[in-house]
């Protein structure tokens, strides 16, 4: 069988789960990183996505359908989302870490919270952050 224009052979894109691999051993990756990441694969998912319909639609135009073919590009795919949704999920966890940052503290030495106007201890304006 000829090779099926702009459909990628098995294997080109092995490359691709190892940086996720990596940033899930260490600690959690920066989230530009992260979002980079996860706009790249689904990306990807969609070019995947339209490649299996071509594909599909070829072996219907040839009467020759390879259900191994398309059930191995089917299982590309389920991956392609698992990684996805652990980067969703390294995601939200990167948020939650942006949020739980330590309370800026007065010239007292007071703890500040966000948004505060006045220090609780001292009285001093605080500067707006
Ligand atoms: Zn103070």
């Amino acid at each position: 069988m000829p090779h099926l224009p702009g459909f990628r052979r098995a294997g080109e894109e092995e490359a691709s789960p190892a940086p996720f691999a990596r940033a899930i051993r260490r600690s959690l990756p920066p989230l530009g990183r992260l979002r980079r990441e996860r706009r790249d694969l689904v990306r990807a998912r969609e070019g995947r996505l339209r490649d299996l319909g071509g594909l599909m639609l070829e072996m219907f135009r040839r009467d020759r359908f390879r259900q191994e073919l398309l059930l191995g590009r089917c299982a590309e795919l389920v991956e392609l989302e698992d990684r996805i949704a652990e980067l969703d999920t390294l995601i939200a966890a990167a948020l939650s870490r942006g949020r739980s940052r330590p309370p800026v503290r007065c010239e007292c030495g007071a703890a500040v919270f966000w948004g505060a106007r006045f220090c609780a201890q001292c009285g001093r304006p605080l500067e707006a952050r």
